[in-house]
C-alpha cells in the first residue's frame, strides 16, 4: 500500500482499527410496521453496546493507555444520554422508521448541528458519533463486534487523526501510525514525528478497508510504504532495515555535542520543536540546542478548562530544567486551524486555516491572553526565554500584542511578582508579514520563519489537503525567495533570523539555510542528528554560490534537481 511518509521510522506491529471505519452496514428497509419491536430492538442494541464500549475502553486502557481508553468514554456519554436515545423513540414512534434508520438519522442531525455550529456536543467530535452509529448499526443487524487488542507492538489504523488523539497515545505501546487521509505537514503528522512514531498516511480509504483488526503489518515511514500481513522475505527484509535504523543512529552521536561555527566565526544553533514538556528532554538527547518552538497551544487540547497561569509556568520550568542556559523559544497560543480547544467554539469555520486562528484568537481574548503572557514572562525570570507570536500579518497585531505584553508585566508588578526581561520575535509565516518585513523588524527583537504555513498562505495550498500536496513543497522558488527576503530584512534591520517549520530540517535545503545566514533552525527533535551532520560537511563549503543558484532558477523541478545533485554521493 502506498502513502506519504509523514513521520521516519519502520514499525513491525499488530493492527488496532482504533477509530471505526464509516459506517458500511448493508440497508435496511427505512419504515417499520411494529414500533414495540423496533424500540425493544433499539434498547437491546444499546444495551450491548454499552458493555461493547466498556469492554474496549478497559482493554484499551490497559494495552494503550489511560487516557486512549477516554475517548470510548466520550462514547459511552453518547450512550447514555437521554437526548438521544429520546431523538431514536422519537423517530420510531411519530414516523414510523426503522430502528436502523431512526439511528442514521440522529447521527446525521448530531453531525450536522456539531459541522454546523461548531458545537461538540458532550465533548464528542465527528468519528465518535460515526463510530457509535456504526457500532450500533451492526448490532441490529446481528453483526458481531470482536476486538482482540492481546499485543503491544501496536499499529493505530484509522481514517484519519487530529492532532489530540496523537497527543493521548501512550507511546511506549503505539510503534506506529497508518492513517487513509492526512498530509506529511498535518499537525498530527508533525506530532507523530517529534513523538519518534514512524507514520505514513493518506493510504486512501480503499486501502484502509483491506486492514482487519489484529492484522501484522509494517510501517514504512521513510519510504510512505505499508505492508499487510507480509511474507517471510519482506519481514525478514525489513527486521534488517530496523537494525540498520538503529546502526545509523548510533553512528549520529558523535554529533551530539558538535557546535556548528561558519568560517567568519558565527555559529549556527540547531534545536528542537515541541509540543509538550517531555519532549524537551528528547530534544536534549538528539543534540538540539534549546527549544526553538515551544507550540504551547498542545497543553490546551485535550482538557476542558484551560491550565492556570502556575500550571503553565509549571510546564515552562519543566522545559527549563531541561534547558537551564541555552535559549527556549515559547510560542503563544496558536488555535484554530487544525487545532481546538474545547470551550471556544472554534470548529465549523469553512476556511479554518484562513479564519479565526492564533494571534487573531488571543488578541480577542485579551484576559485570556495575558493570562498566558504572565505565565511566559515569569518564566523568563528562570531562564533564557523568548516570546513568540503567531500568525501575524500586521504591524498593528505586533503593536497590539506588545500592548497586552506591557499590561501583564504591569500586573505583575502590582502583585508583587517577578518576572525576566525576554526577547520577542514573530512568526513570519504569512505573506502579508514578509510584504512588510522591514516594518515589522523594527518592532521586534527576531524572526522566526514558519515554512509550514509559509507555504500554504503563499502558494494557495491547505497543508492537509493530499490532492494539492504535489503542491506543497519548500523547493517553490516562491517560497524559497520570500526566505530570502526575509532574512534580507532580517539582517539589514540588525535582528535575528530563525527557521521553525518543517523544512529547517530539510536535508537538501540546508546549504541553503546555511548560505542565508540563518541564525537557528529549530526542528523535529527526530531529524537534528542528521542536520547537524551534514551542516558540519558544508561549514567549509561555498554556500553563496548555492543561494545564488537557487534563486537564479525559476522551477521548483529545477531546483530540487540542482540541489539533489549536491547530495549525489551522501
Ligand atoms: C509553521 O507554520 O511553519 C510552524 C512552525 O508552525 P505550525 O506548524 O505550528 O503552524
Ligand atoms: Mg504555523
Amino acid at each position: 500500500m502506498i502513502g506519504t511518509e509523514a513521520s521516519p521510522g519502520i514499525a513491525i506491529g499488530t493492527a488496532i482499527l482504533l477509530f471505526g471505519k464509516e459506517n458500511q452496514t448493508a440497508s435496511t428497509d427505512k419504515k417499520s410496521k411494529d414500533q414495540e419491536i423496533e424500540l425493544n430492538r433499539y434498547y437491546q442494541a444499546l444495551n450491548e453496546a454499552l458493555d461493547d464500549v466498556k469492554d474496549l475502553k478497559n482493554k484499551v486502557k490497559d494495552k494503550i493507555g489511560r487516557k486512549e481508553a477516554h475517548i470510548f468514554s466520550f462514547q459511552e456519554d453518547i450512550l447514555r444520554s437521554e437526548d438521544f436515545s429520546n431523538s431514536i423513540e422519537d423517530f420510531i414512534k411519530k414516523e414510523n422508521f426503522s430502528a436502523e434508520e431512526a439511528v442514521k438519522r440522529v447521527i446525521r442531525k448530531y453531525v450536522a448541528q456539531l459541522v454546523e455550529n461548531g458545537d461538540s456536543y458532550l465533548q464528542v467530535n465527528e468519528d465518535d458519533l460515526k463510530d457509535v452509529g456504526d457500532r450500533l448499526l451492526k448490532l441490529l443487524q446481528g453483526q458481531e463486534i470482536k476486538i482482540n487488542i492481546e499485543k503491544n507492538n501496536i499499529i493505530i489504523v484509522t481514517k484519519k487523526l487530529n492532532p489530540s488523539q496523537i497527543a493521548r497515545f501512550d507511546t511506549s505501546k503505539v510503534l506506529g501510525i497508518v492513517t487513509a487521509e492526512g498530509s506529511a505537514t498535518s499537525h498530527a503528522a508533525i506530532l507523530a514525528d517529534s513523538l519518534n512514531i514512524p507514520a505514513v498516511v493518506g493510504i486512501g480509504e480503499e486501502n484502509l478497508q483491506k486492514i482487519k483488526q489484529g492484522d501484522k503489518l509494517i510501517v514504512d515511514g521513510h519510504e510512505g510504504l505499508v505492508h499487510l500481513n507480509p511474507n517471510k522475505d519482506i519481514l525478514l527484509r525489513y527486521q534488517k532495515k530496523l537494525e540498520q535504523d538503529r546502526d545509523k543512529k548510533q553512528k549520529l552521536q558523535k554529533y551530539k555535542n558538535k557546535k556548528l561555527t561558519r568560517s567568519d566565526g558565527t555559529q549556527i544553533y540547531i534545536s528542537g520543536n515541541i509540543g509538550n514538556s517531555k519532549e524537551a528532554a528528547t530534544v536534549k538527547n538528539q543534540g538540539g540546542e534549546g527549544i526553538g518552538l515551544f507550540r504551547t497551544e498542545f497543553l490546551f487540547l485535550n482538557q476542558n478548562t484551560p491550565p492556570t497561569e502556575e500550571e503553565q509556568l509549571e510546564t515552562y520550568r519543566e522545559v527549563l530544567q531541561v534547558f537551564p542556559e541555552d535559549p527556549v523559544i515559547i510560542r503563544t497560543l496558536d488555535i484554530g486551524g487544525d487545532k481546538d480547544i474545547p470551550g471556544l467554539d472554534l470548529s465549523g469555520e469553512e476556511n479554518p486555516y484562513l479564519g479565526y486562528r492564533a494571534i487573531r484568537v488571543c488578541l480577542d481574548y485579551p484576559d485570556f491572553f495575558r493570562q498566558q503572557l504572565r505565565a511566559i514572562l515569569r518564566a523568563a525570570a528562570e531562564g533564557n526565554v523568548k516570546l513568540m507570536y503567531p500568525m501575524i500579518s500586521s504591524l498593528e497585531e505586533v503593536r497590539a500584542a506588545n500592548s497586552l505584553l506591557r499590561e501583564a508585566r504591569g500586573e505583575l508588578d502590582a502583585a508583587g511578582k517577578e518576572y525576566g526581561e525576554l526577547e520577542v520575535g514573530i512568526m513570519i509565516e504569512v505573506p502579508a508579514a514578509i510584504a512588510m518585513a522591514r516594518e515589522l523588524a523594527r518592532e521586534v527583537d527576531f524572526f522566526s520563519i514558519g515554512t509550514n504555513d509559509l507555504i500554504q498562505y503563499a502558494v494557495a495550498v491547505d497543508r492537509r489537503n493530499e490532492r494539492v500536496k504535489g503542491l506543497f513543497t519548500p523547493f517553490h522558488p516562491s517560497v524559497l525567495r520570500m526566505v530570502t527576503k526575509t532574512a534580507t530584512a532580517a539582517k539589514e534591520a540588525n535582528i535575528k533570523v530563525y527557521m521553525c517549520g518543517e523544512a529547517a530540517g530539510e536535508k537538501l535545503l540546508l546549504p541553503f539555510w546555511l548560505g542565508l545566514e540563518i541564525d537557528q533552525l529549530s526542528m523535529n527533535p527526530s531529524k537534528i542528528l542528521e542536520a547537524k551532520r551534514i551542516l558540519s560537511q558544508w561549514l567549509e563549503k561555498d554556500t553563496q554560490q548555492v543561494v545564488e543558484e537557487v534563486l537564479s532558477n525559476n522551477t521548483t523541478a529545477e531546483i530540487q534537481y540542482y540541489l539533489s545533485r549536491l547530495f549525489e554521493d551522501d
